[in-house]
């Protein structure tokens, strides 16, 4: 049996401190990507785009649209693009609309690879 879970049974608290205080659990979560702008172009974009499962990603002309709502943190653009593409590390977002969870990153002309 767990220590934890003896120890809330003793005490009769069975949950962490968390918002109050980090959890330190958080640190193994999968989190959202964070993009290099510098490293992304039209065909990398595209190719960002046709991994995601969830449609969080998309290309309008010269910007990939980030929609962090949609995203499920699933690390496929990672695996896709893992100089281009990192764990943000940041899984507590909030916002009061919708709108402020779309990113748009600019892409720069081809890239050499
Ligand atoms: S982590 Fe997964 S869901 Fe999120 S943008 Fe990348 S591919 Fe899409």
């Amino acid at each position: 049996m767990p220590l934890w879970f003896a120890r809330g049974l003793r005490r009769g608290i069975v949950t962490t401190r968390y918002p109050a205080r980090p959890d330190s659990s958080a640190a193994d979560l999968p989190t959202p990507p964070a993009f290099r702008a510098g490293l992304l172009d039209h065909r990398l974009a595209d190719r960002l785009v046709a991994v995601c499962p969830s449609q969080a990603l998309r290309r309008d002309g010269a910007v990939l649209l980030f929609d962090v709502g949609r995203c499920t943190a699933c690390g496929r653009c990672q695996e896709a693009a893992p100089g281009a593409v990192t764990p943000s590390g940041e899984f507590e977002l909030a916002g009061t609309s919708r709108a402020q969870f779309v990113k748009r990153i600019g892409l720069v002309p081809e890239v050499d690879r």
